[in-house]
């Protein structure tokens, strides 16, 4: 069944549950159906024959929800864009995508209020067009918007929906990251395509912890989903567990590397749930591989797996020249059905590391890994990519965005490391003109006007003020002699 059969089945047949709850809004199935409807409808009248993608800027409100599935329903794919994102950033968004439309809440509410109900079918997305376009970050310092089909979204979720054998109707899914990273896909279309409730964590619960504690204890969540930074933040607090939120059944995990110690502490907390770590990059829809923790998984290995590829993909170790390598490291290439057919208008960063063969596309992830015990173990990264706290952030585009600014003639950045995890960006700065004022007056400033062209997460903590860069014997920065410096 299409997947906009699948989720529009639901305002048929149990059209009063909450699709979607975010703060004190919320939004049934039969009005996501009904307004996706008739918000479709609007944006194939107002288009016309342009069919560029429907850029949507929000945050977590359910007008989100509606302006995605409209965006499908009339045959358009959607950029989803999270207020985080600073208005410059979001403007090479919207023009790298050649969105001539950007549906806000307040917008697609005031399009609401003026239209009426309607049955009007539309061509909607079919199985090889692009259903989403999520950005990321991008080395050269522009954001690379990564081209997700229906079919490699139906791939993704038959298998997660099969493996994690979802209750239909049952369930309440945490959703925690930004509706513009990858992540949030699992809980949205987990949720939508099994009838159950999307519960969002809004900017507002994470600023107020006390917020956001007891908006856990009012969810009912039943199926977890998260980085695991944000359940390492969530442990701190002693009383987060079973009691706090006694339905969860499984903790699912992606996007970055989930510590033993994390896993076993949630399962000592939570002694009904399970725990799963899941691995993929956005370019793999979601995730491509999975392992349930379980206390022998936790007992024999440190570091964690990542699992087995869901059924109908192949994981791959290759060495430098391609070629499979068997128990050695590696780079993990991933090829099947969820693979995208690549990043939207940049046929050269797709031609570098996307592979079509005879019957898909292959993905040279960047990622070190390794297969031992019939399990895919990550390693790594073997470039300048970088997680903090769970975002992806592209050390080059920092550099880039850096030496963009006036005062600064060439930057460097590095990644901050505690207890073996990056836990923020160090810039090294030189600048391009005579220093003025305190280091963390510069500090301030930079960050100011950064601020202007980067999300908070992406902003460096730590500032380092050189007159030159040490050098490598061919010229270049030296990275490493900077790290050292870091201590
Ligand atoms: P994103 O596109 O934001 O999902 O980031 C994808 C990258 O996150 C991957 O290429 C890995 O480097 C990293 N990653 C994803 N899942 C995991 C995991 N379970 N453990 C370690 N790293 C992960």
């Amino acid at each position: 069944m299409h997947l906009l059969d699948r989720i529009d089945s639901w305002a048929d047949r149990i059209p009063e549950r909450v699709a979607h709850q975010s703060g004190d809004r919320v939004i049934t199935y039969r009005a996501l159906r009904d307004q996706s409807d008739r918000l479709a409808a609007w944006i194939d009248d107002h288009l016309g024959d342009d069919r560029t993608p429907i850029a949507v800027h929000g945050h977590k409100e359910p007008e989100m929800l509606v302006a995605f599935i409209a965006a499908v329903k009339s045959g358009r794919p959607y950029v989803p864009i999270d207020i985080a994102i600073p208005a410059q950033r979001v403007d090479r968004i919207v023009a790298t995508a050649c969105a001539s439309l950007v549906l806000t809440p307040a917008k697609i509410a005031e399009v609401l209020a003026g239209s009426t109900p309607t049955e009007r079918r539309l061509r909607r997305v079919q199985a090889g067009d692009p259903f989403y376009i999520l950005f990321t970050s991008g080395s050269t310092g522009e954001p690379k918007g990564v081209v997700i089909t229906l079919s490699n979204l139906e791939a993704f979720l038959g298998w997660l929906i099969a493996e994690q054998r979802f209750t239909e109707q049952g369930e309440t899914f945490l959703n925690q990251a930004p509706f513009s990273f990858d992540l949030s896909v699992m809980d949205l279309y987990g949720s939508l395509a099994t009838g159950g409730t999307l519960f969002s964590i809004t900017k507002e619960h994470v600023a107020n912890l006390k917020l956001l504690y007891t908006a856990f204890r009012e969810s009912g969540v039943t199926t977890w989903v998260s980085t695991p930074s944000f359940a390492q933040m969530c442990l701190v607090e002693r009383t987060f567990d079973h009691g706090m939120l006694p339905g969860v059944t499984r903790f699912l995990f992606c996007g970055e590397t989930l510590a033993p110690e994390t896993a076993a502490q949630l399962l000592d907390r939570f002694p009904e749930a399970q725990v799963w770590n899941t691995y993929g990059p956005t370019e793999a829809t979601v995730a491509t591989t999975s392992i349930q923790i379980t206390r022998d998984i936790l007992a024999r290995y440190s570091p964690l797996p990542v699992g087995v590829p869901m059924p109908g993909v192949e994981i791959t170790i290759r060495g430098e020249g391609g070629g499979i390598l068997t128990g050695e490291r590696g780079e993990i290439v991933i090829a099947g059905p969820n693979v995208s057919p690549g990043y939207l208008g940049r046929d050269d960063l797709t031609a570098a590391v996307f592979q079509s063969y005879a019957t898909g596309t292959s993905y040279r992830t960047g990622d070190w890994g390794r297969i031992s015990d019939g399990f895919v173990f990550f390693e790594g990264r073997m470039d300048g990519q970088v997680k903090v706290h769970g975002y992806r952030i592209e050390l080059g585009d920092l550099e880039a965005n850096l030496r963009a600014l006036p005062h600064v003639a060439d930057a460097v950045v590095l990644p901050l490391e505690r207890n073996g995890k990056v836990d923020g960006l160090a810039a090294f700065v030189v600048l391009a003109g005579p220093r003025e004022g305190t280091d963390f007056a510069l500090s301030s400033a930079l960050k100011t006007s950064l601020a202007d062209r980067l999300p908070v997460y992406m902003l460096p903590r730590k500032f380092v003020f050189l007159e030159a860069f040490p050098m490598t014997p061919n010229g270049k920065a030296d990275r490493r002699k900077l790290a050292e410096s870091l201590g």
